[in-house]
């Protein structure tokens, strides 16, 4: 939990983290949404209280899309073209126990990336 945190505070670039797992799931862009909002938000406030609603407005509005839309917009872009290129290559997206949205399976409670499945494809029930 803790790593998703900083990945997504300090917005970390590339699909898998150090240990392999994905970074990028729906749920964990529909988290870094909410929490750099409630940054931003923070900051908002924050300017407002130092500098004054004619300063906090904008630079709350920058902030909104330069550290919460956009990076959000990219991380969906990126996660759907590595959904789509899992769907193609691996096994494991025609199989029953595939969590499609967390690339995960369900059997082995693990992540699968398309150099690791984890049954190594003994378990694979097609759909
Ligand atoms: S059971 Fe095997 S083939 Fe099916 S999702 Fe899990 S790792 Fe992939």
């Amino acid at each position: 939990m803790l790593d998703v945190l900083v990945d997504q505070i300090l917005l970390h670039r590339g699909f898998y983290d150090e240990s392999g797992s994905p970074r990028l799931t729906t749920g964990t862009i529909v988290f870094g949404v909410l929490l750099r909002s409630l940054l931003t938000v923070i900051a908002g406030f924050a300017i407002w209280h130092y500098a004054g609603v004619e300063i906090s407005v904008p630079v709350s509005l920058a902030l909104l899309w330069g550290y919460v839309v956009y990076p959000a917009y990219r991380q969906y872009v990126v996660y759907n073209e590595h959904t789509e290129h899992v769907h193609e290559e691996l096994l494991c997206s025609r199989c029953r126990h595939f969590n499609a949205s967390g690339q995960h399976c369900l059997l082995f409670d693990e992540h699968v990336r398309p150099d690791y499945i984890p049954c190594d494809g003994l378990d694979w029930d097609p759909l």
